[in-house]
């Protein structure tokens, strides 16, 4: 029999252009509506090849079916729910996305709800194609762009809506957090990140643990804040790309994005939880091993926070050396 990971990739191809007549199709006309809604263009549309799994639970089956595929290789393909005797289609009634590997190869899909039904997304389970700590959603596209540095974005649609604004360097982790595979990944294409996670709690924690993932890989990682928007999809739609741009140049720094979201835990208002904070920032910067760097991060904490910075160098240079 022939390889499995090549006899995947064929059926996952087959659903990809399924998905895409059914979108084009009489039966899809809710789900263009539901894109067109959401601001896509037919040329966005085309280039993420976007379809729609239809009303009907077993209509992909019986045509993967009738290409001769059999039961024991679908049921790897992660896109059929086999139950008692009966098997039936993963996603039904949702807008297609397809995950591509870098060669432009279908290795899953994303489905979404047209409207607040749950869950919002459903994504194909890790297969033998499919392993989410070693992909990107976008970097089939974004690893042949020009821009100096990667976006890294929460969601599909962020992913889409950015590049229809231009910012075709923008990718997606889907969700997950990210993984150092997907670090040098980037790396690959890039020596600068751009983290834009939502603005929501949820994606500040995000943010904090990719930085030391990203650094990790030799990336040099910014910060990119989108409020008052809620993710790089909305603040496009609300502000729009120059708006954007600008807050690309105004990235900020993971340093002192680390040291703002560390702030809140303290009271500077109060001089000893003052102190402490200071402290702690101290111990952040004796880990830079430049003696330069170390010096313009003391610089740039001490101009952020209005303190002297002879003695906040002071702190760095006896950090660990105090008793008690
Ligand atoms: P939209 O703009 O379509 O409402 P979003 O991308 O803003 O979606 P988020 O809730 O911010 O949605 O989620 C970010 C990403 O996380 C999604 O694009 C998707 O990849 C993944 N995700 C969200 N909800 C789920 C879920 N219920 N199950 C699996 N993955 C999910
Ligand atoms: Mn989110
Ligand atoms: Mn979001
Ligand atoms: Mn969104």
């Amino acid at each position: 029999s022939r390889d499995i990971r090549s006899q995947l990739l064929e059926i996952n191809k087959l659903a990809a252009v399924y998905y895409f007549h059914q979108l084009r199709g009489q039966n899809g006309s809710t789900a263009m509506n539901y894109l067109k809604k959401r601001e896509l263009g037919d040329e966005t549309i085309q280039r993420f090849g976007l379809g729609y799994s239809s009303m009907y639970s077993d209509d992909l089956y019986r045509y993967i079916k009738s290409k001769g595929y059999k039961d024991d290789i679908l049921k790897e393909s992660g896109l059929f729910t086999y139950g008692d005797g009966k098997v039936t289609d993963k996603f039904w009634n949702r807008v297609m996305f397809p995950i591509m590997d870098m060669n432009n190869r279908v290795i899953g899909f994303g489905g979404r709800v047209m409207g607040d039904g749950k869950p919002k997304y459903l994504n194909s389970p890790e297969t033998k194609l499919f392993d989410k700590s070693r992909n990107l959603y976008g970097l089939n596209i974004a690893r042949t762009s020009r821009k100096p540095n990667i976006i890294i974005c929460e969601g599909y649609m962020d992913v889409i809506s950015l590049h229809q604004a231009g910012f075709n360097q923008a990718v997606a982790s889907l969700g997950t957090a990210l993984t150092s595979g997907q670090a040098s990944l980037m790396k690959r294409y890039t020596d600068q990140v751009l983290i834009t996670y939502d603005s929501d709690g949820a994606g500040v924690k995000a943010a904090l643990r990719a930085i030391p993932i990203l650094k990790e890989a030799g990336l040099t990682t910014k910060v990119i804040n989108m409020k008052p928007y809620k993710d790089p999809d909305e603040f496009i739609k609300g502000l729009g790309a120059e708006a954007f741009q600008e807050r690309i140049d105004k990235a900020q720094n993971s340093f002192m994005y680390e040291i703002s979201a560390m702030e809140q835990n303290y009271d500077l208002t109060d001089p000893d939880s003052k102190t402490r904070f200071f402290n702690e920032v101290a111990g952040r910067i004796v880990g830079f091993e430049e003696e330069l760097e170390r010096n313009n991060y003391i610089e740039a904490v001490a101009d952020k926070y209005m303190v002297s910075m002879d003695a906040l160098k002071a702190m760095v240079g006896n950090y660990g050396n105090r008793v008690g």
